[in-house]
């Protein structure tokens, strides 16, 4: 009996383990072969990576832990009952902050190490960081997004106000800094009680001056994610003071502001509560009251939102990367699992349901990430003056659409991830749970998934108004040349290496299916376009990741590349015009049911 019980007690499940994140699949890594020409240089990459991989697994993991196991709090009171509103934030999360400035996690995009892919590769070590920052990889996703639109504006300042542009200068250098004694992190103040998405609307503080450039904010942040970051960005309308009660006749500006004076006071910032958050709970997330915080003024009077849309461009390539490092480590954790966890007498991977399942998830962490490399390796032409015309419209047009697609895939694959590890995969001390609550932010912020189609559908519009299909015929061409490169390279592939041709035809169809509505709408010719985007918006990601595996196969032509470009397609949502509904069938079934109901 006694052996029995050390036999039960003993017993153990295999451990989660998850393997360095730039060689698993390898995808990326494959990718970025491709692009670097001198070998030399991609080795010596490829081995500082491999390391950095491996330095997530090993040293930024046990922080990430600690930051979720230790969140921030707010003591509201001293133990006299006076108010001290003081945060504190716990090691973890201190740590990471640390390591943040040390890897030069932001840093990396603003040195000039290599040239043209400065970019790229920062955001490529980016997607390892992510699922093992602990959440700080938010706080830096603002950090560099301001860090960007500080560079810009100090090569085109709106003013001449000195004080102005030593914070700019200094802000610039402490958000790209690798000394931690140095190193600044920065907010994006823009949400408001009445909501983030339309800022134009629910924006209701302003701005007094004060004189010079300077002004003096009041008004109600509803959401800041870096209420511990040292400067942040913030919305306001510029108000005389005579006319306070007419405030949203005003248009939103842009203002740059310290977080805490030179005494280590708040800058008349009031942290009103902590947010009670589903996930992101490591993030000290806060609603702060503006009372006479001292701000300067970055954009011209009345051009905010127009300034700040430049850090959006950033934020959004970093929700991506969270999406696409957080399926490419559970999908490692998975696959080590199935590896060892044995079940109906064989070990998991052996099982012919669970096979699909692992391909099916490799297959989406493989489109994902090399939707993201592709508009990773566009961001890093245009940071670097190398783009061309066609380059940054297509950057305009792919931005969105990366960012809602990768996060709604990634949220799909969070919770099967969870499932394929069975009721392990379920338990808080696993550390699993939180990276599908964490993945549910990343369809919200930055942009939810309705206001992102739309934002497509916009940047779709050209600024020339004689030629609304400009940039559309811009995607086009960009997407049929991988095509017809592909079909006329065919030809000279042996018989038996040419199985994926006919697959090239069901996503031509669906491709062109695409092109033609999206045209139709453009030219305003097409009824309830808004309820028929979202679709087609999903069409057009899966059509453009296609492309792209298409591209690998003349690349590098591996078993591989072929296997999943036809399984991809096979799996495509197939074009219809019938897809999306009709406003009588939301009549019917929503809004009837409503009334009906008294709701
Ligand atoms: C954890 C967390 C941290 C955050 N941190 C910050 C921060 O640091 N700084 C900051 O400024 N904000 C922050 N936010 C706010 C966030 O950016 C907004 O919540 C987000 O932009 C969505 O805005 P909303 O909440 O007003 O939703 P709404 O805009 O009210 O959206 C509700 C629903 O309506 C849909 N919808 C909206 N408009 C349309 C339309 N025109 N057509 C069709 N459908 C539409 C949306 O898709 C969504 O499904 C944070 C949010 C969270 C959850």
């Amino acid at each position: 009996m006694q052996n029995h019980l050390e036999l039960v007690q003993s017993m153990t499940q295999p451990k989660l383990e998850a393997s360095n994140p730039w060689l698993v699949g390898g995808i990326l890594r494959t990718q970025l072969k491709n692009v670097l020409y001198n070998k030399d240089l991609f080795n010596e990459i490829d081995k500082e990576f491999t390391e950095f991989g491996q330095f997530c697994n090993d040293v930024l993991y046990q922080h990430s832990v600690d930051a979720e196991l230790n969140p921030p709090k707010l003591i509201k009171q001293d133990v006299y009952g006076n108010v001290i509103d003081k945060l504190v934030l716990g090691e973890g999360w201190r740590k990471e902050k640390e390591y943040a400035a040390k890897c030069g996690i932001v840093a990396m995009a603003y040195e000039s190490k290599h040239g043209i892919w400065n970019r790229l590769l920062q955001l490529l070590r980016l997607q390892m960081y992510q699922p093992v920052s602990g959440l700080f990889g938010c706080p830096l996703a603002m950090t560099d997004g301001a860090a960007y639109l500080l560079k810009q504006w100090l090569s085109n300042p709106t003013t001449q106000c000195q004080e102005t542009i030593k914070l700019v200068q200094q802000g610039f250098e402490n958000l790209t800094s690798r000394d931690p004694s140095k190193f600044w992190t920065s907010g994006q103040w823009m949400t408001e009680k009445d909501g983030g998405s339309d800022v134009n609307n629910s924006t209701t503080t302003i701005a007094v001056h004060q004189g010079g450039n300077k002004y003096k904010l009041y008004g109600y942040k509803w959401f800041s994610s870096a209420t511990d970051s040292e400067m942040t960005l913030a919305l306001a309308r510029v108000v005389p003071e005579k006319k306070i009660e007419d405030f949203r006749k005003y248009p939103l500006s842009l203002f740059i502001m310290r977080v805490k004076k030179d005494d280590g006071t708040l800058n008349n910032i009031k942290i009103m509560t902590m947010k009670d958050k589903m996930g992101t709970r490591q993030l000290p997330t806060a609603e702060l009251l503006l009372q006479g915080s001292e701000a300067y003024l970055i954009s011209e009077e009345g051009k905010g939102v127009k300034g700040i849309s430049q850090m959006l461009n950033v934020t959004r390539l970093y929700n991506a990367s969270s999406a696409v490092g957080s399926m490419n480590r559970l999908y490692s954790i998975v696959v080590n699992y199935s590896l060892k966890r044995k079940a109906f007498g064989k070990e998991l991977i052996e099982k012919p349901a669970h096979q699909t399942m692992l391909t099916k998830f490799n297959l989406n962490v493989r489109a994902c990430s090399l939707f993201y490399f592709k508009v990773a390796q566009l961001f890093s032409k245009i940071q670097n003056n190398a783009a061309t015309k066609d380059d940054e419209e297509m950057f305009r047009i792919l931005t969105p659409l990366l960012k809602l697609y990768t996060a709604k895939i990634c949220m799909y694959w969070m919770s099967e991830g969870i499932e394929a590890l069975g009721a392990l995969g379920y338990m808080e001390n696993s550390y699993i749970p939180l990276m599908l609550r964490d993945a549910q932010v990343l369809t919200i912020w930055e942009g939810t998934t309705n206001v992102l189609c739309l934002d497509f559908l916009r940047a779709l519009k050209s600024s020339d108004k004689k030629d609304p299909l400009q940039k559309l015929d811009v995607y086009a061409r960009f997407h049929t040349h991988i095509m017809m490169t592909q079909l006329s390279a065919d030809t000279q592939l042996p018989e038996t290496r040419r199985s994926f041709i006919p697959y090239i035809a069901k996503m031509t169809i669906n491709h062109n299916g695409v092109v033609a509505e999206l045209s139709n709408i453009l030219q305003g010719t097409v009824k309830y376009s808004e309820m028929r985007i979202r679709d087609l918006c999903f069409i057009l990601c899966e059509s453009f990741v296609g492309g792209q595996l298409l591209e690998l196969i003349s690349k590098n032509g591996r078993e591989e590349d072929i296997l999943s470009f036809e399984l991809w397609v096979e799996q495509m949502q197939s074009y219809t015009t019938t897809w999306s509904i009709t406003p009588k069938a939301f009549e019917v079934l929503v809004k009837e049911n409503v009334i009906k109901a008294k709701l």
